[in-house]
């Protein structure tokens, strides 16, 4: 149901102007900020060639008002210019339909969702982030899990996509989103009852940890929060760590977790033994399980048990390349 704009009354979501008052019930920018944003610029205008007028009358002779005057009147017919493009720029749909949506999101969450889903259709791809996110919001509120799942799965690559060309402190923050997306999509594998997914969502969250930890450690403004982020104790419940080192913490509690479900049997782990030149299934350790001298595995993968057999064979795979390239080096 749409709530109109102008009156209040609520309306079919199929209509297009208010059964009470006739207002557009997908209005763009409206008229008074339009009328705010030329009132703004006239007087800016008027300010700035008034200075000018004001230099010129009074010290026309000196030589500051020879250039000062021009740029301060060029200054203002810029700004009219920007207050006009800004009072007659014409909202594009997909603007209405978020503004719309955004609007909706406490008093109805599903018309907003609904603005959401046609607002995602329009909008350019640089603008979609956002959309996303707001969508996702709405879906998770009104419990949506069918669409819950596909948009977790669509932010996790539109997230990566824009640390790329982030800066090292927005990069930080994307981690922080990284690993609530990770969170959700595992929970909601879980909800479905697809334990297969949880557990390769979880896997894909460990290496992901891995690969980002500059960025995660760079995120927790103080010790504390970040030490419980790592150690999952509420930082007013937790005695500081003394001599607490994030980097190794974190990757110990990654290697722990990986432990925790090879023994379980519950995830499987090959790896490449150089020595023997062989791909084994791990046991306890991350050694050579033929023999132990030969020290760690390498290419160490985690796999669900029942994917062990194609694994190993793209493993292999893998090494066989990396010689072939080796030996033409
Ligand atoms: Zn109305
Ligand atoms: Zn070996």
């Amino acid at each position: 149901m749409i709530t109109c704009i102008r009156c209040t009354t609520v309306n079919p979501s199929t209509s297009d102007t208010c059964s009470q008052c006739g207002a557009d019930l997908l209005p763009g920018e409206g008229a008074v900020s339009r009328l705010v944003y030329i009132a703004l610029g006239v007087f800016v205008a008027v300010a700035l060639s008034g200075t000018a007028l004001l230099l010129l009358t009074t010290a026309a002779a000196n030589p500051v008002t020879r250039w000062a005057a021009p740029l301060l009147i060029s200054a203002g017919v810029i700004f009219m210019g920007l207050a006009i493009y800004a009072g007659l720029y014409k909202t594009p749909l997909w603007q209405r339909y978020a503004a719309r949506a955004r609007r909706h999101s406490d008093i109805d969450a599903q018309q907003a969702l609904s603005d959401y889903t046609e607002a995602l259709k329009l909008a350019p791809e640089r603008d979609k982030l956002g959309l996303l996110e707001g969508h996702l919001a709405t879906a998770e509120k009104v419990g949506a899990d069918d669409i819950v799942l596909p948009d977790l799965l669509a932010l996790q690559p539109a997230y990566a996509e824009l640390a790329k060309r982030s800066s090292a402190s927005e990069r930080s923050d994307l981690a922080m989103k990284q690993i609530t997306v990770f969170e959700k999509l595992e929970k909601a594998y879980t909800k479905a009852e697809d334990k297969d997914k949880a557990l390769i969502t979880h896997l894909a969250y460990l290496a992901w940890v891995e690969e980002h930890i500059e960025d995660i450690i760079s995120t927790s403004p103080s010790k504390d929060s970040l030490t419980s982020f790592i150690t999952g104790v509420p930082a007013n419940e937790q005695q500081v760590i003394r001599d607490f080192q994030p980097r190794y913490l974190l990757v110990s509690q990654v290697k722990d977790d990986r432990t925790r479900l090879v023994q379980s049997g519950a995830v499987a782990a090959i790896g490449y033994c150089a020595e023997c030149r062989q791909v084994y299934r791990l046991k306890a350790s991350l050694n050579c399980p033929y023999n132990a001298k030969h020290g760690r595995l390498t290419l160490v993968e985690y796999v669900l048990p029942q994917e062990v057999a194609l694994a190993e064979s793209r493993l292999r795979q893998k090494v066989s390349e990396r010689l072939k390239t080796a030996r033409a080096a």
